[in-house]
């Protein structure tokens, strides 16, 4: 995508302090770290987000997630990891080039788990929510 922030840094038109690269992937230091050793992880080819990342591509991308994690926990020996995505503006998506997080997490670093992202539990009964979505999973699997 000619106009596309990360796009740019995956063809190196746009310079990173690139960590990682395989064929599919790339992974770089985020501009603005939420702590020592964050990354954003991205797909070469152009996806906003996972739901338009071509389905071959999905795995690569995990695998490139898993071995930056890798590394990292090597690098800096943290105690944990957040890892996720901001999917859509409502979540915070800012750059609309799929990118995963891995945050590292140390201890006393006043963050929180992703239980702390969202407060609006559902009123719908358990059943129903998964009656919904199974459904929607049947018409999916129907449709490829
Ligand atoms: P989002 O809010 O979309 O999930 O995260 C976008 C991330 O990209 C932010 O954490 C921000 O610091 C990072 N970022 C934005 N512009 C650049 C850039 O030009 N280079 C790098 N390395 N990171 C960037
Ligand atoms: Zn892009």
């Amino acid at each position: 995508m000619a106009d596309c922030l990360f796009c740019k840094i995956a063809n190196k038109e746009i310079p990173s302090l690139t960590i990682y690269e395989d064929n599919w992937s790339l992974g770089f230091l985020d501009i603005n770290p939420l702590s020592l050793g964050h990354v954003l992880v991205v797909p070469k080819e152009h996806a906003e987000n996972i739901l338009d990342l071509k389905e071959n591509l999905i795995g690569k991308l995990f695998s490139a997630v898993k071995n930056i994690t890798e590394a990292l926990s090597d690098a800096f020996s943290p105690q944990g990891f957040t890892i996720g995505i901001n999917h859509g503006r409502i979540s915070g998506q800012a750059v609309d080039h799929l990118h995963i997080h891995i945050i590292p997490r140390y201890e006393g670093d006043n963050g929180g788990s992703l239980h702390s992202v969202v407060k609006n539990p559902p009123s719908e009964p358990a059943e129903e929510v998964q009656t919904k979505v199974k459904q929607a999973v049947e018409k999916l699997r129907n449709k490829r």
